[in-house]
This record gives structure tokens, sequence and C-alpha cells, in this order.
């Protein structure tokens, strides 16, 4: 079989992954990018930006361009994957190169035209095809697609959410909600205000989530470091599970009772193979601990963490740039 060549794109809220074919995984970073506020040039992307954010340096802005899951900013997004590719080192070739991008199932009209804006504006010239990310994340977690056999997939990531149904390579049915790790952050950051006293940064709020997940007991607390919100002076403090699990847990029920949703609707001709499948579950937030217990619990059916779930979408984007046997979204469709 002939392997087709270019790039396949992750173009996550959190992060950014970039697949070259033939020379696998090259760019895994941040969708980050600092810009000079003194000179409009690009001064840092991916974890060098990342790392300055919070952090209100004077004369550098940090954009996450896609922060809730949605194109906040094209000219970032743009400038972003231009620095992401030139890094990558995508030759140039004759004609275009093919770029696969990965989207959220529900992606707008006016979302899914902004990414083909954003990847036909770059150099070298990029032919786009645009995927769901559900199939993509699908063939990443290892369903034949091209069997038209059944699959759910899950994949949490920082702006969204992703539940889908498919048959081979089709959604079947598909719901993106815009929610995921950011918001669990955001809640970690009010409850430990509300709490403490303290100001605690995303970053720290993260690391607890990480640790602390939805408290299954193993570990009881942890440590972060903030500011005093009276004294405004830098203060560690112990943060208890409970606390944490309790911030996350409204994020938590609306990805179950998404799932739940999704399989009352389920076509009678998939149950089966939905069943014996197992519910897969990828992106960033299938990592936080208990959080496959409490889907397995609220679906019913078994669920497995996928190899890898950070790197899910990208290994099935790669697999359909390779073979190219999927359904294909015209930006417009
Ligand atoms: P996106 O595709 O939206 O860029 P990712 O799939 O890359 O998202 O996942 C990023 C999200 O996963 C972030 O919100 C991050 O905090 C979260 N995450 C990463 N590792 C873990 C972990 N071990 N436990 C809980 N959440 C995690
Ligand atoms: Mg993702």
């Amino acid at each position: 079989m002939r392997l087709r060549s270019g790039v396949a794109i992750d173009l996550g809220t959190v992060n950014t992954l970039v697949y070259v074919a033939g020379r696998g995984i090259v760019i895994e970073e941040p969708s980050a990018i600092a810009i000079s506020r003194v000179t409009g040039e690009v001064v840092a992307i991916g974890a060098a930006a990342d790392a300055l954010s919070g952090k209100e340096p004077n004369d550098v802005e940090v954009i996450h361009p896609l922060r809730d899951g949605v194109i906040a900013d094209l000219d970032a997004t743009v400038a972003m994957l231009q620095a992401f590719l030139r890094q990558a080192r995508v030759r140039r070739r004759i004609g275009k190169t093919l770029a696969v991008i990965c989207l959220p199932v529900e992606a707008t009209y006016i979302e899914r035209r902004s990414v083909a804006a954003a990847a036909e504006a770059l150099k070298p010239r990029c032919a786009v095809q645009l995927i769901d990310e559900p199939v993509a994340a699908a063939a990443g977690a290892g369903y034949e697609l091209s069997a038209g056999s059944g699959a759910f997939i899950v994949d949490i990531g920082g702006g969204t959410t992703e539940v889908a149904v498919l048959a081979g390579g089709h959604v079947v049915r598909g719901r993106s909600l815009r929610l995921g790790g950011n918001v669990m952050d955001d809640a970690i950051v009010r409850a430990v205000r509300q709490e403490h006293g303290l100001l605690i940064g995303r970053n720290a709020a993260r690391n607890l989530k990480m640790t602390l997940g939805l408290a299954d007991g193993s570990i009881t607390e942890a440590e972060t470091v903030g500011v005093d919100a009276a004294r405004r002076t830098p203060r560690v403090e112990r943060i208890s599970a409970k606390l944490v699990a309790a911030a996350i847990e409204p994020t938590v029920l609306a990805i179950t009772g998404e799932v739940q949703e999704m399989l009352s609707d389920i076509p009678p001709n998939l149950a089966e193979e939905v069943v014996r499948g197992k519910i897969r579950i990828a992106g960033g937030g299938a990592l936080l601990p208990g959080l496959a217990y409490r889907i397995e619990a609220a679906a019913d059916i078994a669920v497995m963490v996928v190899d890898d779930p950070l790197r899910c979408v990208i290994r099935g984007a790669a697999r359909i740039l390779e073979v190219g046997r999927v359904p294909v979204r015209r930006p417009g469709a």
C-alpha cells in the first residue's frame, strides 16, 4: 500500500501536536504564543510561551488562541501554527502539502472556516482536510474503522469534551461539550480562594487536580503555593482531596450525564459492538484519577483508558493521513 505524505495536526485547546508522515510526532507543545507588546513580533511559542502565562510580564502578551475550544484569535492561531510548522521543518514539496486537521464534531461552520483559513494561510501551502476529532480518536484508540463496526469514544481535552458513537469512520451521534480540564482548573482556583483565602495560579490548580483527582482515599491532601488574599504575600497551604473533588464534581457530572444520554439513544444494531468494544476514554482528562471508574459506574458498561491518551488523536489522525480511508469533511459541510 502506498502511504500518503503530508502533516497531521491535532490543534487542541491546551496542546498542539504535529505529525509528519514518515517522521512521526515532531511537535508536542502547549497551544500558546507570546507576542511582544512593543514590536508585535512572536517572542515564544509552545512551552516557552506557556511558561510566561499568568506571570504578567510587562512587555509580552501570552495568548492561548483556542482556550475554550473555539478559535478565539485567528491571527494568533495562524502565527502559532506557522511557527510550529517552521519548527517541524515541513519541507516544501511540488504542489501543496496535505494537512489533515482534527476539529470538534460540533464545531460551527464559522469555526471550520477559520481553521481551514488558518491552515490555508500557512507556508508551505497546504491542501486542508478537516476530520472529526472523535473519528481520529477512535482510530488512535485502536478501533478498526474500515470494518464499519461500532465504537464509543470520550475525548476529554482542556476546553472541550467530545462524546461520540461511531460506525466505522462515521459519526453516528456526536456531542462537543465546551468543558474539560480548564473548567476543572478554574473551579479549583475558586474553591481554594473561598476555603483558604489563597490565590493560586492555573498551573498550581492543575497540579492539585492531577495529584488528587476524584479522591479515592489513597492521597488525602497535597501542598500548594499561592498568594494570601488579605496580606498579599506568598504562602504554602495543604489542600484536602475532598475540596478538589468537590470542585471538579460538576464537570464530572456533565461528562457522565452526556455519556448516559448518548447510551440511551444508541441504535440497537450498534449496542452489542459498543458493549463488547467498551467505552474508550482519551485526551488528557482521561488521566484524571478516578474518572474512568465514575464513567463506568454511570454507563454500567466497561470503560478503558486508551494507551497514551494525550497522543490518541494525533495517532489516529496520522493513520488517517497515511492510509486515507476515512470520510473527510469539507470546510463548509
Ligand atoms: P486538548 O486536546 O484540548 O488540547 P489534551 O487532550 O491535550 O487537551 O488534554 C489537556 C488537558 O488534560 C488539560 O486540561 C490537562 O490539565 C489535563 N490533564 C493532563 N494530564 C492530566 C492528569 N494526569 N490528570 C488530570 N488531567 C490531566
Ligand atoms: Mg484534544
